[in-house]
């Protein structure tokens, strides 16, 4: 970025109108994952009197290898919405500055105002450093579940299971009830929602979303082509929101865990930046989608699968990050330590076609849905034995949605089981046959899914028996994976395999296979 650090922006549609400074009695500090007009500590601002302050720090900007995509989203959705405070009559500055400290030490030195609020950061690290600050904090609202509720209710189990949380979350928020009992008869309809993607699927097309002035200010100013893909103001995100409920929703259950190259979303939402950045409050998703759904147009697997990732894994996934504490992110229990393979960040270090297909996705728009996350990229980093802290850092740079509260227990927990189990029963490992029968990518890939030895071996099936062979101690302790680990018994060619594994993860190092 040209700017210098501490200097305020030169843009004149985002700071007209100043206010006499002496009216000026707090400043309201906005992270940019806190935009929106009603929730958070805007909920009761008042134009004459409170400064609106947003910080664009070059440790987010420039501090890690960003995907640019992901800058440009958040830095023009913030911008966005501090023009559109300005237009309601508030004093908004928007500075640059080296540390989101370093902002907030040049606003409060220009306009002699010393109390700053915030809503409750949502990392360990902007809690602490703002609170060492001095900042005061309201409540965040962000979310569905206060902090406090979801702690007890942490607190008061024996295993974290995420389906206990989310039936317990319905009937709070009475969704999709009939009073105590689940509308269907059943709270998970898991069992439909696995359909492997149809021949040819198009579908319906996604949402384009047209560039503005700020936009291309903030594109040249990255020095980056932006997509259309992401809306970067709060009328985007509703027309987003508005094309899921009227376009997507009802096939979104039975296809969720499918992946086609024929159709880069299939039925997701791609509301998760939108409700990460809070353009739109969770809250209004969940509206939204009972009103679908009582036009009876939606089945009940489309909208249960739906709401079971708004309310349940969401709501769950923050609650935990603050449950598990600063220290959770640091787990390593399967002391994995192979660095960060070279096709994560290169497509073209990889002949496997699924991973080749899905890095090329998220370079193209900083984006692929929960499988690819999962079952591609983590059960490659876990079955590898790659790093969690170099995977989890990749991971946090490279998605459009990626923040620290979600990534951490994501990745950690779900993704590569680093937590020894705390948050997952068991490790989400699996080989080529997984792969094969929920996508297409196998047709066109070089390996073969069903082969675990042999140089044609999918590396997937190889690296997955292999796995559960280096760690068959830990496991066979763990009673929903022994018949999985007890499958290794049966495989006639394990010194092959073994000898296999060890040429894939040499050839997946020297990006050639
Ligand atoms: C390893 C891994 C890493 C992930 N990292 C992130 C991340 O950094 N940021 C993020 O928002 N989501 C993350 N997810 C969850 C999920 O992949 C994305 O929320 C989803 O792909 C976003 O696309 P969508 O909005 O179309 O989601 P949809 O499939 O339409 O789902 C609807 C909404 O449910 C919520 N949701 C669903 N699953 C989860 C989950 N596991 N955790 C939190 N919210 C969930 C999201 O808000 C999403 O918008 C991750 C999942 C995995 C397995
Ligand atoms: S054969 Fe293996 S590597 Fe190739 S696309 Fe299928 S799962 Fe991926």
């Amino acid at each position: 970025m040209a700017q210098e650090v501490g200097q305020e922006l030169d843009r004149s549609e985002v700071l007209q109108r100043p206010m006499p400074r002496e009216q000026m009695k707090r400043i309201i500090y906005i992270p940019f994952d806190h935009l929106h007009r009603t929730y958070g500590a805007l909920k009761d601002a008042d134009p004459k009197t409170d400064l609106v302050v947003f910080v664009e720090s070059a440790r987010m900007t420039t501090g890690r290898n960003w995907h640019k995509e992901r800058l440009f989203f958040l830095i023009s959705s913030a911008r966005h919405f501090a023009a559109s405070l300005q237009e309601e009559g508030f004093t908004v500055e928007y500075v640059k500055a080296a540390t989101t400290i370093d902002g907030l030490k040049t606003i409060t030195k220009k306009h002699k105002v010393t109390e700053i609020i915030c809503a409750e950061p949502s990392s360990f690290r902007q809690y602490e450093q703002l609170k060492d600050h001095g900042v005061s904090f309201v409540e965040n609202d962000f979310f569905l579940t206060p902090r406090p509720l979801f702690n007890q209710w942490a607190s008061e189990q024996k295993t974290y299971l995420m389906e206990n949380f989310y039936r317990k979350q319905r009937t709070r928020l009475n969704i999709l009830m009939e009073g105590k009992d689940p509308v269907g008869g059943s709270w998970n309809f898991d069992k439909d929602n696995r359909l492997p993607p149809p021949k040819k699927y198009e579908g319906p097309p996604y949402l384009e979303h047209k560039r503005d002035e700020i936009d291309a200010q903030v594109a040249k100013e990255l020095g980056h082509t932006a997509t259309t893909t992401w809306a970067t103001t709060r009328k985007g995100a509703l027309a987003q929101m508005k094309n899921f409920f009227d376009n997507h929703f009802g096939e979104f259950g039975p296809l969720e865990d499918a992946m086609t190259t024929d159709n880069w979303a299939l039925h997701h939402s791609l509301l998760s930046p939108y409700i990460n950045n809070n353009l739109i409050h969770p809250s209004e998703v969940i509206h939204a989608a009972m009103k679908a759904f009582h036009t009876g147009k939606v089945p009940i697997e489309s909208a249960e699968g739906f709401i079971r990732q708004v309310i349940g894994w969401r709501e769950y996934v923050n609650g935990m990050y603050w449950f598990l504490g600063p220290d959770y992110r640091d787990n390593n229990q399967l002391k994995a330590t192979r660095k960060l393979l070279p096709l994560f960040s290169d497509p073209n270090a990889t002949q496997m076609n699924c991973i080749k297909q899905t890095v090329t996705d998220i370079n193209d728009r900083a984006w692929v849905h929960h499988i690819p996350r999962l079952m591609l990229l983590s059960n490659l980093a876990l079955i590898t034995g790659t790093n969690p802290q170099a995977f989890l850092d990749w991971m946090r740079e490279v998605f459009i949605d990626a923040s620290e509260w979600v990534m951490v227990p994501n990745v950690i927990g779900m993704g590569v089981h680093a937590d020894g189990g705390q948050m997952m029963t068991k490790p989400y490992a699996a080989g080529g046959a997984y792969i094969s029968r929920m996508s297409n990518y196998c047709k066109g890939c070089q390996y073969n899914p069903k082969l675990r030895t042999g140089e044609t071996a999918c590396p997937f099936t190889t690296l997955y028996w292999d796995f559960l062979d280096r760690h068959k101690e830990t496991f066979a302790k763990n009673h929903r994976m022994s018949q999985q680990v007890f499958g290794l018994n049966r495989l006639s060619d394990l010194p092959e395999l073994r000898e296999r594994a060890q040429e894939v993860l040499k050839g997946l190092e020297k990006g050639k296979i």
